[in-house]
């Protein structure tokens, strides 16, 4: 039985009711329904929250009882899974079988990571008379985006508990009810109290409020490139660490070499995951010219597969977009493509239906890479499609916007795909659709992002170094 209207935050290991009298209406994008709630909170329920969250850090807490507390959280996602899976389907609109695995099981799989890297963890070593020891930062502060609502969540909080923080997170109000039954489980589950500390409201007010206080020591943010910017200015006045994890607008390269129905298949398949609301998303496919009208002709075939719909019916591949807001930024796009001159080869700017955030898989080929469709994120399902004439000009393609998040490249060769990925300025790469590791590091180049997640690099965010110098 889900709870979606939620009158109260979790702070100090309870749920208490907010100094802020507001709430914000969670919409869901294919009914357009308000759904439920969740509160607006105040200044004060954020100094209340951090407050709980310092009292409950111990620079001194034992890997044993940080990894108690990490099976504990996967303990009570397990539980809440269901309950999740469904709750991410009404509040972002994820198709049914899009939020069981790429919203709710890769969130697992990425827990179960962090907890295995815990466990393979040195928090201490020699370098010649010196000790090196890793501590916990102290006070982080977790800001996280609608689009994958639990996971982006699990990749903070997980590596920053493991490390012996404690958090403060502010997920995103598009979809946020999903984390309230995740705190629910957890709080059920027995955590200790401040550990985890889960506060609701405005991003400018609220997240801004995080990001600047005193007694936050690091701030995690996942968003856009635009408000990580701000936040990274707002903590520089008090001096924190921060980590970003920004947008993307990454290059799918298909080589003249390469298996084109695999490489078009998957990349048409990646471009349109959730809706292509993925910060990894292979949005620009480039594409040798000798082989560009076989290509053009596999994506049309491939895009009539992708089913748009009720994220509920089990035949939906692409659900609404998350909001109306994103739903009309998507319809900008295109229609700018359009004319820049851009070629529609399929979908379009039109909403799908009467009722519902609808916007149909949308495919330009002849996209010129310096145009705002070949530069900028969209976060929505619109692939560009870009000739190119040789190895070095798809490398100059592919390298020439201000992101560097995620990518892909196709060969024949694997040899001469690694090297081709080598020179691309960007964080992950997949060679030959290699698939997703969850110990793998994350993160971006450039304006993508600073720091990483995942793996031992994304626990190490969490961490200090002090270097003690012993007597010989
Ligand atoms: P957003 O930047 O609008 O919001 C992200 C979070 O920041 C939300 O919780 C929001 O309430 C909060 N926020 C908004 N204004 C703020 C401010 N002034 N100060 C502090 N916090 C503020 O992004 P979004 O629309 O929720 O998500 C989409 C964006 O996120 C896309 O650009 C996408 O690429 C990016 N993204 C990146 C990654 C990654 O790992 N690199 C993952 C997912 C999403």
């Amino acid at each position: 039985m889900h709870n979606y209207d939620r009158k109260n935050l979790y702070i100090d290991g309870k749920w208490v009711s907010p100094t802020g009298a507001g709430v914000i209406d969670v919409i869901d994008p294919a009914t357009e329904q308000v759904i439920g709630s969740v509160p607006s909170s105040a200044p004060e329920d954020v100094d209340a929250a951090v407050a709980a969250a310092r009292r409950a850090f111990d620079p001194l807490v034992t890997v044993a009882e940080r990894r108690d507390r990490l099976a504990k959280i996967i303990e009570a996602m397990e539980k809440a899974l269901p309950d999740i899976t469904e709750t991410i389907g009404r509040e972002m609109g994820a198709p049914l079988r899009i939020a069981q695995t790429a919203h709710t099981q890769l969130a697992l799989t990425a827990a179960r990571g962090i907890l295995s890297t815990l466990d393979n963890y040195q928090f201490e070593e020699r370098v010649g008379n010196s000790l090196l020891v890793r501590e916990p930062y102290g006070v982080v502060g977790a800001i996280t985006p609608w689009n994958y609502p639990l996971y982006q969540v699990v990749v903070k909080v997980l590596p920053a508990i493991a490390a012996g923080c404690t958090v403060v997170l502010k997920p995103a109000n598009e979809a946020p009810l999903s984390l309230f039954e995740l705190v629910d489980a957890i709080h059920e589950a027995g955590l200790p109290p401040g550990v985890l500390n889960l506060v609701s409201g405005p991003g400018a007010v609220i997240g801004e409020q995080i990001a600047g206080h005193p007694e936050v020591d690091l701030v995690s943010f996942t968003g856009s490139t635009t408000v990580g910017a701000r936040v990274a200015a707002i903590a520089a006045q008090t001096v924190k660490k921060v980590t970003l994890e920004l947008g993307g607008k990454s290059a799918n390269v298909i080589l003249d070499d390469a298996d084109l129905t695999a490489a078009v298949k998957v990349g048409v398949g990646n471009c349109f995951l959730n809706g292509g609301q993925t910060c990894v998303a292979w949005t620009r496919m480039l594409v040798p010219r000798s082989r560009y009208d076989d290509a053009l002709e596999l994506i049309r075939g491939t895009v009539t597969r992708y089913s748009v719909g009720d994220p509920f019916d089990p035949a939906t591949r692409i659900g609404p977009v998350a909001s109306e807001r994103q739903m009309e930024t998507v319809r900008g796009f295109i229609d700018r493509a359009e004319r820049d001159g851009a070629r529609l080869i399929a979908g379009g700017a039109d909403k799908i239906g009467d009722v519902g955030f609808y916007v149909a898989p949308t495919v330009f080929a002849d996209v010129d890479p310096d145009s705002e469709l070949g530069q900028e994120e969209v976060f929505g399902p619109v692939l560009a499609v870009i000739p190119y004439e040789d190895e070095q000009d798809a490398l100059r393609i592919a390298n020439g916007t201000r992101y560097g998040l995620s990518g892909a490249v196709w060969s024949g060769d694997v040899d001469r795909a690694t090297t081709f990925a080598r020179r691309v300025q960007t964080g992950q790469l997949d060679i030959n659709g290699g698939r997703h590791n969850p110990l793998a590091p994350f993160g971006g180049y450039k304006q993508s992002g600073v720091g990483r997640e995942l793996g031992r690099a994304g626990l190490e965010e969490y961490l200090q170094l002090k270097s003690l110098q012993l007597p010989e």
